[in-house]
């Protein structure tokens, strides 16, 4: 049967993307059309080392080869539907990929550095009672090509190429913190670090990352096995009571199955202490008795605390903890030899800050099916006047 375009639409684009591919599958690919392997480590080098955004870049291969290149492979990232830049200089990008769907990226500069936290999945199967994220469904997995594509949108917004020294780098570290539960969507989410990390390209090293996870035991340890980064455990309570009320996740995997997959998280060590992350809940998780079942809870794990001031969000029935509150159970955990940092929150004036990513792709979404509709009876009325 022929494929009807209505008039104007282009047809869709069967090239294959190269970014997102692993360095066997991009190898492979160029195989297919008769390049020899050396020529997928000098596209390699383009891609992820200089940054390019085109073949016409790669000016070391001849025309010939980057128009039959052209002919056959695209090099695509995702679009930037948004981009704001906070008071504090956090900025956040509202990702829109070739379907149509959205996901947010955000860049939290330090001083000299920064952490660009990337999403996994637009929306979550999981429903942390306090995620604005979680009441969001899951609509899909990102790909390879749209989990790392994520980071080179940021670098390309900062001039971060060709890639620098790490003593230069802005963007120094990743935290799949996004939307999303990374360990659900592992496959893809160990392509495109792999590929972030690979010594001859981005180049980050596994130290520099840090994959957070509200749990899901059984992928655990393959993470550690296989990507070595650093790992971050979404907490937020120390008994299973507790943490089933506001994480369901913990009645499938609880509380001890979670703490003896730390313990076995490969390279955990003093220099490399699993982040427990922990936000704090007015009258839910926070009292001095809940900082002292927390250390018991984590004895023997090579780890430190990440207290996170409760976001609010419209709707949600819980509050953030009082300061004197946060600030007692950090001492508590500080006194005991734990490191327990409160987390400064960033980009709230952009909805950037921890938990609070839903709310405005969500709400730009709905602007925009306000202004589709708009548009629709615009286009209605026009037909009807001829
Ligand atoms: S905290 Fe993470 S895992 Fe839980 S609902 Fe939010 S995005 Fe999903």
């Amino acid at each position: 049967m022929d494929t009807v375009f209505s008039p104007g639409a282009p047809p869709a684009d069967t090239r294959t993307n190269l970014i997102g591919l692993s360095r066997e599958a991009l190898t492979a690919a160029l195989l297919e059309v008769g390049q020899k392997p050396f020529r997928a480590k000098q596209v390699w080098h383009w891609l992820y080392h200089r940054g390019a955004t085109s073949f016409a870049a790669m000016t070391d291969l001849s025309k010939d080869l980057r128009t039959k290149l052209e002919d056959h492979f695209v090099v695509s990232r995702p679009g930037i539907s948004r981009e704001q830049t906070s008071s504090d200089g956090t900025r956040k990008w509202l990702m829109e990929f070739a379907d149509g769907q959205k996901a947010e990226t955000v860049f939290i500069p330090d001083i000299d550095r920064g952490a660009v936290c990337i999403s996994s999945q637009v929306g979550c199967t999981l429903t942390c009672r306090f995620c604005h994220t979680g009441t969001q469904r899951l609509v899909r997995n990102l790909t390879p090509a749209e989990i790392v594509g994520q980071f080179m949108v940021a670098r390309d917004s900062y001039g971060e190429w060709p890639t620098p020294t790490d003593e230069r780098r802005m963007l120094s570290n990743i935290v799949l913190m996004g939307m999303g539960e990374p360990l659900y969507n592992f496959d893809n989410v160990a392509t495109a670090m792999k590929i972030v990390m690979a010594d001859d390209g981005i180049a980050l090293g596994k130290r520099r990352i840090t994959l957070s996870t509200s749990g899901v035991v059984p992928e655990i340890h393959r993470a550690g096995a296989e990507l070595g980064v650093n790992l971050a455990i979404s907490l937020h309570a120390p008994d299973d009571d507790t943490r089933s009320m506001i994480m369901p996740i913990n009645k499938k995997y609880p509380l001890k199955e979670l703490m003896q997959a730390c313990r076995d998280y490969p390279g955990a060590s003093n220099a490399r202490r699993i982040t427990f992350e922990y936000v704090m809940l007015k009258g839910i998780n926070d009292t001095t008795a809940h900082a002292r079942a927390l250390m018991k809870l984590v004895k023997g794990i090579p780890c430190k605390f990440n207290l996170i001031p409760f976001n609010p969000w419209p709707g949600t029935p819980y509050e953030c903890s009082d300061a004197a509150t946060v600030e007692g159970f950090s001492q508590t955990l500080f006194e005991a030899g734990f490191s327990a940092p409160i987390r400064t929150p960033r980009g709230r004036d952009i909805l950037a800050a921890c938990g609070q990513l839903k709310t405005d792709s969500e709400k730009l979404s709905a602007r925009e099916k306000r202004l589709r509709e708009s548009e629709a009876a615009w286009a209605e009325k026009e037909a009807a006047l001829g």
